[in-house]
C-alpha cells in the first residue's frame, strides 16, 4: 500500500517481478533458467572453516583474483573486466554509466524484462524494436541515431540468438554510443562478442555465472569491455558499493571459472537435453523456437499458454508464462535434467490427452 512517507518517485516506480521462488520441496522448477545440475565441486573446496573466518575482513574492493580468472579465461587484460553482484547489478552500473544521455536507448520490444526497470529507475528514455515476425532481433533496425543500444545474446525469453558477425556489422557504423550485449546465455550455444571488445572501443559484453556456472545463488557477473568503458563502470560501482561480490562469492566464483572441464561438461549435457525435448515437444504438436539458451519458448497449439502453465503447476511442474502481447501464447520452460524433462513430456502428454 502506498504511504505519506514514500517519495513521488516510489509511488512511480515499476519493479522487475522475478519467477516465483517456491517454498514447496518436490516441484519440478523450470521457471527462472537456474542450472540443474550442482557448481563445480571445486567450489565446495574452496568454501572452507578457514574461508569462513575471513568473514570477518572485507573483501577485496578490486576483486583482482576474480577479474584475474576471468581475464585469463578471456584472454584479455585485468583492465577490461569488471565485476558485480550479479550481472544485474552490472547492468545497473552500465546504464547509469552510459545511457543517461539525450537520446533514447533502443532495445527489442520482447526481451529481458529488467531493461525497463532500470530505465524507470534511472529515468532513461527509450524505444523498443519490435523483434521480426520470426522473433529474431533484426540488427538493421537499430542502425539509427540512439543513446545507446542494449540486447541480449541469444534474447530471452525467446531463445533465438545472433551471429557474430550481425554483431560486428552494427557495431561498425554505430560508433557514437555504447553497445551492450548481455550474454546472460551465451554458454549455451551462442558465439560471444568478446572477441570484438578489442576493436570496438565502445562495446560492453555483460556475461553472469548464475545460469552456465550453476552461481544463481551467489550472484556474480562481469563486464568485458574497453578501458574506458570500465573505468566508467568502476566509478558508478564506486560511488554505490565498493564491496559488491563478498569474499565466499568470490571463492566460489574463482573456483567455477577456472574448472573448464566440468563447465563445458555442464553445457554440453543441458544443449544435449534441449534438443531431445525439443524433439519431443515438437512431435507433441507444439511451436519451439529455435534455442541456444537454455530453456525453449514454446507454444502449445491446442490449449491456451495461461491454461497449460496451471495444469502443469497442477502435476508440480513450474515454468514462466508472461501476459504480454506478441508471447502470451507461449510459455517458457527452463532445460533441467534428463528425469525432469522425461517427467515434463509426461505431463504434457496427459494434460493433452485430457483435451481431446
Ligand atoms: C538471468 C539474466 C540476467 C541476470 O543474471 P544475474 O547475474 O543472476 O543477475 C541478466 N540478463 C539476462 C538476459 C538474464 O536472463
Amino acid at each position: 500500500m502506498p504511504s505519506k512517507y514514500w517519495s513521488d518517485f516510489v509511488q512511480g516506480l515499476d519493479p522487475y517481478v522475478p519467477g516465483e521462488q517456491p517454498k514447496q520441496q518436490d516441484l519440478i522448477k523450470l521457471n527462472t533458467n537456474e542450472n540443474p545440475y550442482p557448481p563445480s565441486p571445486k567450489v565446495v573446496e574452496v568454501l572452507t572453516q578457514d574461508a569462513v573466518k575471513l568473514l570477518r575482513l572485507y573483501p577485496d574492493p578490486s576483486n583482482s583474483l576474480l577479474k584475474t580468472a576471468i581475464a585469463n579465461y578471456y584472454n584479455m587484460d585485468l583492465g577490461n573486466v569488471s565485476v558485480g553482484n550479479g550481472s544485474d547489478e552490472i547492468l545497473a552500473f552500465a546504464f547509469q554509466a552510459f545511457f543517461k544521455q539525450r537520446l533514447p536507448i533502443l532495445f527489442p520490444d520482447i526481451t529481458y524484462g529488467f531493461y525497463t526497470v532500470y530505465c524507470g529507475l534511472f529515468d532513461i528514455d527509450y524505444t523498443q524494436i519490435p523483434l521480426a515476425d520470426d522473433f529474431s532481433i533484426k540488427l538493421s533496425d537499430y542502425q539509427r541515431e540512439n543513446g545507446g543500444v542494449i540486447f541480449a545474446n541469444p534474447n530471452a525469453p525467446t531463445g533465438i540468438g545472433k551471429s557474430l558477425q550481425s554483431i560486428e556489422v552494427l557495431l561498425q557504423s554505430n560508433t557514437e554510443s555504447v553497445v551492450i550485449v548481455d550474454e546472460a546465455y551465451v554458454d549455451f550455444g551462442a558465439e560471444s562478442a568478446a572477441s570484438l571488445v578489442g576493436r570496438y572501443p565502445n562495446l560492453l559484453v555483460v556475461q553472469t555465472l548464475s545460469k552456465s556456472r550453476s552461481l544463481a545463488g551467489s550472484r556474480v557477473g562481469f563486464a568485458l569491455g574497453s578501458t574506458v568503458l570500465i573505468e566508467a563502470l568502476e566509478k558508478v560501482k564506486n560511488s554505490f558499493n565498493p564491496y559488491s561480490v563478498d569474499r565466499l562469492a568470490e571463492a566460489a566464483a574463482v573456483a567455477a571459472i577456472d574448472d573448464v572441464a566440468y563447465f563445458e561438461q555442464c553445457c554440453a549435457k543441458i544443449i544435449k537435453t534441449r534438443q531431445w525435448v525439443s524433439e519431443q515437444l515438437e512431435s507433441l504438436g507444439f511451436e519451439v523456437l529455435p534455442s541456444q539458451a537454455n530453456f525453449v519458448l514454446i507454444r502449445p497449439t491446442s490449449i491456451s499458454a495461461s491454461e497449460l502453465f496451471e495444469q502443469l503447476r497442477q502435476h508440480n511442474i513450474v515454468v514462466r508464462f508472461f501476459k504480454k502481447p506478441r508471447i502470451d501464447a507461449y510459455i517458457r520452460v527452463t532445460i533441467g535434467s534428463d528425469n525432469e524433462m522425461i517427467a515434463l513430456v509426461d505431463a504434457l502428454k496427459e494434460i493433452l490427452l485430457q483435451r481431446r
